[in-house]
């Protein structure tokens, strides 16, 4: 089955074909897609949400959207929503990891999780599902793999960071991995 995930990151694109091996799973089409999707949403919920009908109005086809954010409890869920331009509208992470670890210094609760919430039209009905990845922030920078505030980033019950770890592995315990499975769940059980 061909799905177009509403994204133009290849290192997303990567991870989700690796839990999808069953379907075709095309990035946006520049062509189609010469802008960024709007997200103006002030929850994940609302910006997945946005950036799916935005395709799906466009495409007509079946077509999901993801959002996450990195959500700090010592820092009230911050960045949450704002995780992609937490240090400025540029969306750099160096920049976006560098404030946050400057705002967590002295405080001793590092606790964080990501949240990926994923927003499916599938024959034109909507469908969400949550997938959440706890862990905690440590106070440099560890790891080269991956994207984002990876390096920064270890998950419950681990001793390395995201950016550690290879994109299998991350896979496997990480947010987006944990939405998808509900995703990769529901197409199944449509074709039983
Ligand atoms: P998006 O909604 O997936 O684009 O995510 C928003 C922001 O959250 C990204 O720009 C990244 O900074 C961060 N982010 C999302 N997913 C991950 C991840 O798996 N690891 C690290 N950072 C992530």
């Amino acid at each position: 089955m061909n799905i177009i995930f509403a994204s133009q990151n290849p290192n997303k694109i990567a991870e989700i074909r690796a839990k999808l091996p069953g379907h075709t799973i095309d990035g946006l089409d520049p062509n189609l897609f010469p802008d960024e999707l709007l997200e103006t949403g002030l929850t994940l919920d609302a910006n997945a949400l946005q950036k799916v009908r935005q395709v799906y109005e466009k495409t007509a086809e079946n077509c999901f959207a993801d959002d996450t954010g990195l959500e700090v409890e010592s820092l009230d869920g911050e960045p949450g929503v704002y995780s992609a331009r937490y240090a400025g509208e540029q969306k750099n992470s160096e920049d976006n990891m560098a404030l946050l670890l400057n705002k967590l210094e002295g405080l001793s609760n590092r606790n964080a999780r990501f949240r990926t919430v994923v927003a499916l039209v599938w024959k034109g009905q909507e469908y969400i599902f949550e997938g959440i990845c706890k862990g905690h922030i440590i106070t440099q920078k560890s790891g080269s793999k991956g994207f984002g505030y990876d390096p920064i980033f270890i998950p419950e019950g681990y001793d390395r960071t995201f950016a550690e770890m290879t994109m299998e592995e991350k896979s496997q315990i990480s947010h987006r991995g944990l939405a998808v499975e509900k995703l990769v769940q529901f197409l199944s059980e449509l074709n039983d």
